[in-house]
């Protein structure tokens, strides 16, 4: 019998690799405007970089990472993020006698035990950036403006939503997270499992649950804001001081709390708009005391992390879509938020005509399936005729 790839890693087959070709160079484009170097890590450290690093209560930490013991005995992991690895290569290089800030980028595989689902891969990619050394609001403006002009240089800007938020400081953290769990133990049983056990080790993670019974608890949760120190406050008014002065848009979502310990102060995503899809597709904030805690100097530090894979599928089917819609076709995305037939269901709840269907075998095909709802009849088209085959249905609604 065939061997076949692991579960939850993928090929990228030579129809999609023009796309990531592009992906990467508008980042590499964009970053380097702004004067962001490369630098290239290794895809294993020492399992201690990430517990020290991420935080010993992350799920990244106690669930995902792939470790692993050398044939010398010593403990690496595969990189389940960048920060950690660049941070680690900033101290030991002695980057911080470099003007300030140090730009940096860096875009590779990452690897995370999940479970396997659209977007969600074991093995999959990310363009990092990172400014180190830098305290001042400013550079998380410019970090964050950054970030918008790649997903502009891509003409994916109008799908999209940033949304920021400051978590504080640890000692804001500490006054909101005994106020959180004064409003989430009366709500303990409406929590998932996981929650309910977060709910001791590490409160503010439950923000960040993406369960779906745990959301009407999150959803009424005492605001962060309310906790921030005069100093966390003025750090964030002057972030969304700037993003206005460049004319910026963005949402403030004070659940926005990240998946990461060392995050501080400002924190922020950008995720798709599409109706009922909530997918980041990027994500960072700021992370002073990270360097001092791998043992560096007390340099701040401010980054995020694209995600390249649902970066990729935006970039095939949006412009369908568009083009549809151009075209009179009423077209709705339901970008990887659910399952197949769960997405199928909604469709026929909408009482839409057809269905373009494309997930990762179809694209890496190069031809979305389109499936007509009332008779379950399906067919492949290629790509590049989908948009004129929707026309010719135009006037009907259609879901992709
Ligand atoms: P999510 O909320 O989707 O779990 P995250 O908070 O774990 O994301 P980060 O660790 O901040 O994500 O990583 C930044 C980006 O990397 C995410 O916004 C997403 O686009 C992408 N990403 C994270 N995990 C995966 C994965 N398993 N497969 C594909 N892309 C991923
Ligand atoms: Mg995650």
């Amino acid at each position: 019998m065939a061997i076949k790839a692991v579960r939850g890693v993928r090929d990228i087959l030579p129809v999609e690799t023009g796309r990531w070709q592009r992906v990467e160079a508008a980042g590499r484009a964009t970053f380097e405007a702004y004067g962001y170097r490369e630098i290239r890590l290794p895809l294993f450290e020492r399992t201690e970089l990430f517990a020290r690093g991420i935080g010993d209560e992350t799920d990244i930490v106690k669930k995902e990472m792939y470790t692993f013991e050398d044939r010398g005995g010593d403990s690496l992991t595969l990189r389940p993020e960048a920060t950690a690895g660049l941070v680690r290569a900033y101290i030991e290089h002695g980057f911080q006698v470099e003007p300030k800030p140090v730009r940096l980028y860096t875009i590779g595989p990452m690897f995370r035990y999940e479970r396997p689902q659209a977007g969600r891969y074991r093995q999959f990619h990310q363009a990092n950036v990172e400014a180190l050394g830098e305290p001042s609001p400013a550079v998380d403006a410019e970090v964050v403006c950054m970030l918008m002009d790649f997903f502009r240089a891509l003409g994916l800007e109008d799908r999209l939503a940033l949304h920021v938020n400051s978590i504080g400081d640890a000692g804001d953290r500490a006054a909101y997270v005994a106020r959180l769990v004064e409003y989430l133990a009366p709500h303990a049983s409406s929590l998932c499992g996981e929650c309910q056990a977060r709910l001791g080790r590490n409160p503010l993670r439950v923000l960040d649950c993406k369960v779906p019974e745990c959301q009407p608890v999150i959803e009424k949760a005492p605001s962060i804001l309310d906790s921030l120190s005069a100093a966390s406050a003025q750090h964030f008014d002057h972030v969304r001081g700037y993003l206005d002065a460049m004319g910026q848009a963005y949402t403030v979502t004070p659940r926005l709390v990240r998946g990461l310990d060392y995050y501080v102060r400002t924190t922020f995503e950008v995720k798709t708009t599409q109706l009922g899809a909530q997918d980041a597709v990027a994500g960072g904030g700021r992370y002073d005391g990270l360097i001092e805690r791998l043992g560096g100097p007390a340099d701040p530090g401010i980054g995020f992390a694209i995600g390249l894979e649902r970066e990729a599928a935006l970039q095939r089917l949006m412009p369908v879509a568009r083009a549809a819609r151009r075209a009179g076709v009423i077209t709705e995305l339901g970008y990887g938020a659910r399952k197949l037939p769960r997405e199928l269901e909604r469709a026929n709840k909408l009482g839409v005509a057809y269905a373009v269907i494309a997930g990762d075998n179809e694209l890496a095909a190069g031809e979305a399936v389109l499936r007509e709802m009332k008779t379950g009849e399906q067919r492949r088209v290629p790509f590049a005729r989908l948009a004129d085959e929707l026309q010719a249905l135009r006037s009907q609604e259609v879901s992709a």
